[in-house]
């Protein structure tokens, strides 16, 4: 039977495994850091009203530079961080998946590297390696906090092309002050004038506020965001990214023509009309997601520090059984290969209390 070793594919995609997030059906899935509430009604009709419009044209390719979105997601930027964006500095793709592709399409590439401060979001990685990017792996703190000699030191002695700094950082919830971003940003400015990605997928739920402001005289900053997990549209696919006009003017270079559609665009622009109900939404999730850091706490768990909607909690002998136990108990939670640690997203209040009686279950049987 023909195998992809069979095949010539390219060398260093030979032996890989693919991103893969188990998918099951299971009653309670709290792996991927999908936001739990679906869409309210008035929302999903006004996507309605807005496709049924958009499906008038489909004849047409959409806005190639998706402007008037571009200008909505400025605003609510804007809106939500004081820092004045427009849409020049905006840029929206399929996913904040495909607006880090685009970056490591531009930025990185054949002969280039990118580093980022592991345990972190495996696509980085991923996505270096799909680009031709070389991939190194720079340290962390035991506490999963960024050690920001060591971040240097790497810095200077690789001279990385895109340095990845990902805040809240996702699997740990780990938030990275501003000043660890400015020290980092200058030491890769000194090493190469390299690009510095901040990825704020999970920045609405922080305690803290969004690096935005750090753009200002910026030109090698760019901070990627997500509609995937605020917004609770996971299956709508659309990241964008903040930064410097040139910033976009250089993504273009790589973008597909026509990449995100009509119907995507009429989605979007449809939930950016009800900001204020769906970041309520948000509210809630961060009071849960603080009930569960508690929680964990009292039945004797160790607990991150997080500003996500998610929660990493630990220590384990043996992570993989007790992930394998909990989802016995018809719960889901996500094991990213992080030794002694599983991390557990915020759902619905009673999605977490049938988390919190499955490891509660779990830690009496393994005590
Ligand atoms: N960045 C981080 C840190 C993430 O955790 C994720 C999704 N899990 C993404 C980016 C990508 O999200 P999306 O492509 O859905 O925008």
């Amino acid at each position: 039977m023909t195998g992809i070793d069979d095949l010539p594919v390219r060398d260093e995609l030979r032996g890989k495994s693919p991103y893969g997030a188990p998918q099951l059906d299971v009653p309670v899935r709290l792996n991927t850091n999908e936001n739990p509430y679906p869409l309210p009604e008035p929302l999903v009709e006004r996507i309605a009203e807005r496709v049924r419009e958009a499906a008038r044209n489909l004849n047409r390719y959409p806005d190639r530079d998706a402007v008037e979105l571009r200008t909505r997601l400025a605003e609510y930027l804007t809106d939500t961080s004081g820092h004045e964006v427009g849409p020049a500095n905006v840029w929206a793709a399929n996913g904040s998946n495909e607006v880090l592709q685009q970056l490591l399409q531009t930025f990185g590439g054949p002969g280039r590297t990118a580093i980022g401060f592991e345990p972190s979001y495996s696509m980085h990685g991923l996505i270096a390696r799909g680009t031709g990017t070389g991939w190194i792996s720079g340290p962390r703190n035991d506490d999963f906090t960024i050690d920001l000699a060591a971040a240097e030191k790497a810095i200077a002695e690789n001279q990385p092309d895109v340095v990845f700094i990902t805040t809240p950082n996702n699997p740990t919830g780990t938030a990275v002050p501003p000043e660890t971003v400015l020290a980092l940003y200058e030491a890769a400015q000194a090493a190469k004038s390299s690009m510095v990605v901040v990825d704020e997928a999970y920045i609405e739920f922080s305690h803290g506020d969004s690096l935005l402001p750090l753009l200002e005289g910026r030109p090698n900053l760019v901070v990627s965001r997500t509609m995937s997990k605020a917004f609770g549209a996971a299956g709508l696919r659309l990241g964008y990214l903040a930064a410097h006009p040139a910033v976009v003017d250089a993504v273009q270079l790589v973008r597909l023509p026509y990449h995100l559609s009509a119907v995507t665009q009429a989605t979007a622009l449809a939930a950016l009309e009800h900001t204020a109900t769906l970041l309520g939404y948000v509210e809630q999730l961060k009071a849960e997601r603080d009930r569960l850091v508690t929680e964990l706490l009292a039945l004797g768990y160790e607990v991150t520090a997080s500003d996500a909607n998610f929660v990493q909690f630990g220590r384990f002998e043996d992570s993989h059984e007790t992930w394998r136990k909990i989802l016995d108990r018809g719960v889901l939670v996500r094991d990213n290969g992080v030794p002694g640690w599983l991390r557990v997203t915020a759902g619905t209040p009673e999605e977490n209390d049938a988390f919190l009686d499955a490891v509660r279950e779990v830690k009496k049987e393994q005590s």
